[in-house]
């Protein structure tokens, strides 16, 4: 458990200034993907120890996710720490204007268990990058890869600079933001703990990004590719086993494709997982008893269409489709967060939002049409957090994009320079040379007001 005396230690090394120069950010970018690319075995090992996940899908979600997000800061971060000038209005004339980026402080990162590598070390990349001192708090549910990236962190930097910790979250977590004020916390997890975290900051109004879930919708309009459609769901609903936070968690489909879309959803299953998705490389599992038993409820609620069979002992339940489901069962009041598959479909627009509306701002929104009338009516009517055309779940990997949710799933985002962004303060300045300085701007100012609404208008 981290103690508020390590906490003021991090503070006073933050205070001599040693992490802002580029060469000090830099060496550690380098440091930390050295340390990454050495550990990589030892990483997709915990990660199927903790997940099952496969070596390739590791590698494009979790370590070779996080080695292009550093890749990325290394490659950029001279110009990220550049001032943006900017232009200035004619009152301050001959003034200078910009924008100086500014490292935060102490800040805290706190990860869940479902890319428990990615969604811990990706934020940390931006505090490095952007020249702060972090605490991580990585997830107590996935231990194995908390033990392979605590070695990875206490081998590779000071305990002042980067300290790690993966203890109980509801115990470790007030003890730390109660007792010292953070200058900055970045949470990803649940919505409920993230409204409880969000409290805690506000009482010493500490600013906060939260990577938040909810339920993500996915609308299939009756003129989409319904075979492209099936392969392009499938993928990311059923990856990992469900557990993403941007995975779709219900389908709305047209009433005139839905059984054609279910076809090819089965057809697509069988072809991705096999008959015996409990034995197959490329499915995943649950990660823990009581997760498992959560999912075991929602396969009552409904209708099963395809799929169905679990086990405990596996902690194993298959990719499962379900219809016939009430709008007021559990299964669509509740984030999924695995691998089963609501299908409702819709006669016209107004019934598929009224489903949507009924879990405001969801953190991603996908739709497939090849209308683009019909695309651009429903991305100017759902409020979400970012999402896709045509696609599911893949906006989140290109680190071009800021990634974050809005409102109930989300406030702030972060990937590639917006990471940079999210933990630097943007401190606006503005110089003006001595050698002008009219005496119109000084009192008396009694008759001056035609010239005043001539500069400012
Ligand atoms: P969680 O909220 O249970 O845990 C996340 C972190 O919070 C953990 O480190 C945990 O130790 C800590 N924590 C738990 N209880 C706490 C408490 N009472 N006080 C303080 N800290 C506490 O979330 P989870 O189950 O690990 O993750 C699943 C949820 O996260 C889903 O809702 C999912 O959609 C969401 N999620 C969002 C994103 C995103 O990028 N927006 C990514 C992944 C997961």
């Amino acid at each position: 458990m981290v103690n508020t005396d390590q906490l003021l230690t991090m503070h006073s090394y933050y205070e001599t200034g040693a992490t802002k120069s580029y060469t000090f950010r830099i060496t550690q970018l380098k440091k930390l993907k050295t340390a990454i690319l050495q550990n990589q075995d030892a990483l997709h090992q915990a990660l199927y120890t903790d997940l099952k996940k496969n070596a390739e899908e590791c590698w494009v979600t979790e370590t070779g996710f996080v080695i292009s997000e550093i890749s990325t800061a290394i490659k950029r971060l001279k110009q990220w720490m550049q001032p943006d000038y900017t232009a200035t209005n004619l009152l301050n004339v001959p003034s200078k204007s910009y924008v100086m980026k500014e490292p935060l402080g102490v800040v805290l990162v706190i990860g869940p268990w479902n890319y428990p590598l990615q969604l811990l070390f990706t934020p940390m990349i931006g505090a490095i990058a952007a020249g702060n001192t972090v605490v991580l708090k990585a997830s107590e549910f996935a231990p194995a890869t908390a033990a392979v990236m605590k070695t990875i962190i206490e081998q590779t930097f000071a305990p002042e600079y980067i300290l790690f910790t993966d203890g109980d979250g509801a115990a470790e977590i007030p003890a730390m933001m109660n007792h010292f004020r953070f200058d900055h916390v970045f949470y990803t997890g649940s919505t409920a703990v993230g409204k409880i975290i969000y409290k805690m900051a506000a009482e010493q109004l500490v600013p906060v990004t939260l990577e938040l879930g909810g339920k993500s919708p996915c609308v299939v309009e009756a003129d989409a590719n319904i075979a492209v459609a099936a392969k392009r769901i499938a993928i990311t609903k059923f990856s990992n086993a469900g557990q993403m936070c941007v995975a779709p968690d219900y389908i709305l489909v047209h009433e005139t494709k839905k059984q054609a879309l279910v076809e090819a959803l089965k057809k697509t299953l069988e072809h991705f997982f096999s008959k015996q998705p409990e034995q197959d490389y490329n499915y995943g599992k649950i990660i823990n008893e009581k997760q498992y038993n959560r999912l075991q409820n929602y396969l009552t609620q409904g209708n099963i269409l395809y799929g169905g069979r679990s086990n405990a002992a596996q902690l194993f339940i298959e990719p499962t489709l379900m219809d016939g489901i009430k709008l007021d069962a559990p299964v669509m009041q509740e984030e999924i967060f695995g691998p089963i598959l609501p299908i409702i479909s819709f006669a016209n627009k107004a019934e598929a939002m009224d489903i949507i509306k009924a879990h405001p701002n969801p953190l991603a929104f996908y739709v497939f049409t090849n209308n683009k009338k019909k695309e651009q009516d429903w991305l100017n009517t759902v409020p979400f957090g970012g999402g896709c055309v045509n696609n599911a779940s893949w906006h989140l990997t290109n680190h071009h994009l800021p990634f974050g949710g809005r409102g109930f799933s989300g406030t702030g985002n972060y990937h590639g320079k917006y990471s940079f962004d999210t933990f630097s303060h943007h401190k606006a300045i503005m110089k003006t040379p001595a050698w002008f300085d009219p005496a119109v701007k000084y009192p008396p100012f009694k008759g001056k007001m035609k010239l005043f609404k001539w500069v400012i208008k």
